[in-house]
């Protein structure tokens, strides 16, 4: 009875190691085929097609895993131990929470064979579907509607035209101008334009003598001479419409990319991870004994008598 048993075992184990091992094989097959980015111009209904192939392969591939061993692909778990207190200082991760706490390092390297890898190949594509369709959507997009957004996207709004009311109304306020209050706001108003770069809703004075002059938070040249002629607010303002015209002409819109493409969380913390590599030590080391070698001073040359 036991022998029985115990070869039943076995052979459940040869079992489970052979379909690990062809499921590897063919996890390790699509992952060459579909684990790379497709190409810039691809279109959604290519990518859907993609898509399809590689969902019906890996469904093929884990029945027949399950068929074999009976059970769904291994899953990651963390094996290591955690601080919960000081009476009690480690604790093992126990049932779903050990499924919960794999570290993101680890899954992203998940084995071919475990389901986050299965996970992560079907996730890395469903980016590139739903990518496809974004751009799609985007190149369909007239120009009407790119206006509307435009509308809606403000960059610098210091000082609104709410602002400089509230601001004009305070002065009014302040000084006394008898009956002819309307006429005076009217006159002080004329001296404000709104800037024209299409992200920043500021106001600012064409004149060089304005009620707010005495505070000079405006450090664009033209406006403290008070140009007439002035389109913009800052000089910030000026670069930035020249950069918006010529997105125009290449984009069909003055927004910046950044605004309209969705960036999903998992590239965005890959760029970051990317741009913000600390230095190697031996580079730091290198630098601060280049500063140091600079601020020291030079001895004083030996007078001979
Ligand atoms: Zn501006």
């Amino acid at each position: 009875m036991n022998e029985s048993i115990a070869k039943l075992t076995l052979e459940r184990a040869v079992n489970e190691a052979q379909a690990r091992s062809i499921l590897n094989a063919t996890m390790l097959k699509l992952r060459t085929q579909y684990g790379y980015a497709p190409d810039k111009g691809v279109t959604p209904d290519e990518m859907t097609a993609r898509c399809e192939a590689l969902v019906e392969a890996v469904c093929g591939a884990v029945e027949d895993y399950v068929e074999a061993t009976g059970k769904a692909p291994d899953r990651m778990r963390n094996t290591a131990r955690y601080r919960v207190s000081k009476e009690f200082p480690k604790k093992k991760y126990e049932g779903l929470q050990a499924y919960a706490n794999v570290l993101d390092q680890r899954l992203k390297r998940a084995p071919l064979h475990t389901a986050e890898a299965i996970g992560n190949l079907l996730d890395f594509n469903a980016e590139y579907l739903v990518k496809a369709h974004e751009l799609d959507e985007i190149k369909r997009r007239s120009r009407k509607e790119w206006q509307r957004l435009e509308y809606e996207y403000v960059e610098r709004s210091d000082f609104n035209l709410r602002e400089l009311h509230h601001r004009l109304l305070e002065h009014m306020d302040e000084e006394v101008f008898g009956d002819s209050i309307a006429g005076e706001y009217r006159k002080e108003r004329r001296h404000w334009r709104k800037c024209r770069c299409y992200s920043c809703d500021n106001y600012f004075p064409m004149a060089k003598k304005h009620f707010m002059a005495k505070k000079r938070i405006w450090k664009f040249k033209s406006i403290d001479t008070g140009n007439k002629n002035s389109r913009y607010c800052s000089e910030k303002c000026q670069k930035a419409q020249e950069k918006a015209l010529l997105r125009l002409k290449s984009d069909g819109t003055l927004l910046p990319k950044h605004f309209y493409l969705s960036v999903s969380d998992e590239w965005a913390s890959d760029r970051y991870n990317s741009h913000n590599l600390p230095f190697a030590p031996e580079i730091l080391s290198g630098i601060s004994d280049k500063k140091s070698s600079k601020s020291v001073k030079k001895a004083p040359p030996k007078i001979q008598y």
